[in-house]
């Protein structure tokens, strides 16, 4: 399992380092992580997906858009049900900037959200669906992912497994 990052002009940082990232063998079942080939971080600028996963061959490649520019990012959609996530993850969205503004430690779990989110597709893809990547994602795979993203959050949390810089909490 690789983690890289695209690089950044300096005033754009990411949530999450690659030590918190490796944090998740402890808590992810290796069957799942031996499956990931590359997280890859990129800034989401130029996108409005935070998050996607591409098959190769039996591996996958997991993407993550998300990175801050002084403690903000970008709204990517007005849809009421990503608004909702946001503002449960502790961001705070001004729709006349466009901006999210984020504390630190809440825009690191909500990383790990999209993160595992995307992982849950894989968990998915290869407990149901035989390791073949639908097209579309039905809406019941995406509660499906949300639920196991939540979990995994929890776990993070109950271990302690990442450090919390201004926690809060
Ligand atoms: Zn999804």
């Amino acid at each position: 399992m690789k983690i890289c990052y695209d690089n950044v002009s300096s005033d754009y940082s990411y949530p999450v380092s690659k030590k918190d990232i490796g944090e998740i063998k402890k808590i992810i079942l290796p069957e799942i992580t031996d499956k990931i080939r590359v997280i890859r971080f990129g800034c989401n600028t130029k996108t409005t997906q935070e998050g996607r996963i591409v098959k190769q061959g039996r591996v996958y490649d997991i993407r993550i858009n998300f990175c801050l520019n002084n403690n903000r990012s970008l709204i990517l959609s007005d849809r009421k049900k990503y608004i909702k996530e946001i503002k449960q993850f502790g961001g705070s969205p001004d729709f006349k900037s466009g901006f999210i503004t984020w504390k630190l430690n809440d825009a690191k779990r909500y990383s790990f959200y999209i993160l595992f989110h995307e992982i849950g597709h894989i968990a998915f893809c290869e407990k149901y669906l035989n390791g073949n990547q639908g097209t579309k994602n039905s809406s019941a795979e995406e509660q499906w992912c949300n639920n196991f993203s939540m979990k995994l959050i929890r776990e993070l949390e109950k271990n302690a497994l990442f450090n919390l810089p201004d926690s809060d909490k």
